[in-house]
């Protein structure tokens, strides 16, 4: 006699919550790596996160999970809610199949050699020790691209590991857009008299830069009984389910902003984490949506709120509080302009919102080349230097501030750069309608009124997990599709504001 759909259903999800179990113990393990573990640590700590890492991926690709997974998808009797779950179980599933062990394991295996390598050519300043082990890797990536398939463009494939649906088809014309409308942008900025951003470059210790950061993220409406901050070298956010949410930063006592944006940006990331549906817990719609939606969650909290002349009115007379000296001759205005210092730079996680979209689109164009075969990655350096010097009038000096500078590629990230743009773009326009959405919203930011925001993106993104792809969220939330131009509207308002120009 056939299992009943509720029987088949409760089987699923304890199968596959323990194996976020699993998933979520090794991301307790790579959260200490990070932060905490004592050097010698490194060793066998790799080990137990790969021990983890096959044994979560065993139970997620077994034939048994396989037959259930079928069996319940042909189930007539589940709700939305359920029927969700397990559509994109199977897609999850089916995806992972097309891999062959084998094949996983040489991937595993070349992602290991590919990083050390890329840790000794930065030591070594010099591409050329990177570039075998990257060959193998980028031949390793267009197998992994034929074995899942695509229609029209072998990149299609791995970006739809980051960003389910997105294709060339749909990147192509938003980078183009960004090639055509942002050097009209930059020329008129560069022709105005430049802002300083002197003020965030004097003395600023520690602690206080460290006080003021938690209390912009109670501001926020972080939740630090579920969740807390430490600090690491690389900014990052992780969780162990919704209500144990991890953030980091890093403190530069010359360099305020290094701080400050982190902590709104990775806050942004966290308190998407802590609105995921908790009775959901690793089942898919108690994950998110995709890095683009992630991503666009962090920027409009640090770009769109963070970066605003509004939030300032509110929160500049604390900070000075914090600062007395340092910032005793520098208004709320002067603060907001430096915060929106435009200026071309080599290294784009420290380019600024405007500059930072060349930033992606060159490896854009790269990462598209290397797939089909069109660029030899040993001609990546000079590639890299001439569309550096095309897009934003400097080239690198060296390998370090230029081609490696990244870690992706290493890891074998291919199709992950462009969910940075996306993120950006959407955070532009799900902020162009949630003030729409929620009466004088601009008025409440600069009373750093921010839970009516929160509760609308709760409401809005949050709380749907990965029920929706992006574009779908996209659609439902602001009634059209990803309109890059929503992004160049908002950055226009802003920079006619910093730089008093008329864009
Ligand atoms: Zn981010």
């Amino acid at each position: 006699m056939p299992r009943n759909s509720n029987q088949l259903y409760t089987d699923y999800t304890t199968l596959l919550q323990k194996a976020a179990d699993i998933n979520y113990a090794s991301a307790v393990l790579g959260w200490d790596q990070e932060t905490y573990m004592p050097p010698k640590g490194a060793e066998y700590r790799a080990r137990q996160l790969a021990t983890l890492a096959s044994m979560a991926h065993e139970m997620l690709t077994s034939d048994k999970y396989g037959k259930l997974i079928h069996e319940l998808s042909q189930a007539p009797d589940l709700n939305d809610t359920e029927k969700s779950n397990v559509r994109l179980s199977l897609e999850d599933y089916e995806r992972n199949r097309k891999l062959t062990p084998e094949f996983v394991e040489e991937l595993s295996r070349q992602t290991s050699e590919c990083f050390n390598a890329w840790i000794a050519a930065r030591k070594q300043n010099d591409f050329s020790l990177f570039a075998p082990s990257l060959s193998k890797m980028i031949a390793l990536k267009r197998q992994q691209a034929e074995m899942y398939g695509y229609k029209a463009h072998p990149y299609d494939a791995l970006l739809d590991e980051y960003e389910k649906d997105a294709t060339v088809e749909m990147l192509d014309p938003i980078f183009n857009g960004i090639k055509q409308q942002l050097p009209v942008l930059l020329k008129k900025i560069k022709e105005a008299p430049q802002v300083s951003n002197e003020c965030f470059h004097r003395n600023f210790p520690k602690e206080p830069q460290w006080a003021f950061g938690i209390d912009v993220l109670k501001q926020m409406g972080f939740d630090f009984e579920a969740g807390r901050q430490d600090y690491s070298e690389h900014p990052f956010t992780t969780s162990f389910s919704s209500t144990d949410v991890r953030l980091t930063t890093r403190v530069d006592e010359h360099n305020y902003a290094s701080m400050l944006w982190s902590c709104v940006h990775e806050g942004g990331h966290g308190l998407y984490e802590q609105g995921l549906p908790e009775e959901q817990y690793g089942l898919p719609l108690g994950s998110a949506a995709s890095l683009g939606i992630h991503e666009s969650q962090s920027r409009l909290w640090e770009n769109c709120v963070g970066r605003s002349h509004d939030l300032w009115k509110f929160f500049y007379p604390k900070l000075q509080k914090y600062f007395p000296d340092q910032l005793k001759d520098i208004t709320a205005e002067t603060f907001f302009k430096a915060s929106n210092r435009v200026e071309p730079s080599l290294i784009r996680t420290e380019a600024d919102e405007l500059t930072y979209h060349f930033h992606v689109m060159i490896r854009y164009e790269i990462e598209k080349e290397l797939i089909t075969g069109a660029l030899d990655p040993k001609d990546l350096p000079a590639k890299w230097n001439e569309l550096y010097y095309k897009y934003l009038g400097i080239a690198p000096k060296d390998d370090k501030t230029g081609v490696l500078q990244d870690v992706h590629w290493s890891h074998g990230s291919f199709g992950y750069f462009p969910t940075y743009t996306l993120g950006s773009f959407y955070a532009a326009q799900f902020f162009d309608q949630a003030q729409k959405d929620i009466k004088d919203l601009k008025e409440k930011i600069s009373r750093g009124e921010l839970t009516p925001l929160l509760e609308w993106l709760r409401d809005k993104v949050h709380k749907h997990g990965r029920r929706y792809t992006s574009e779908e969220l996209c659609q439902q939330i602001t009634g059209q599709k990803l309109d890059p131009q929503k992004f160049f509207r908002y950055a226009a308002e802003k920079y006619r504001e910093v730089y008093g120009i008329d864009l």
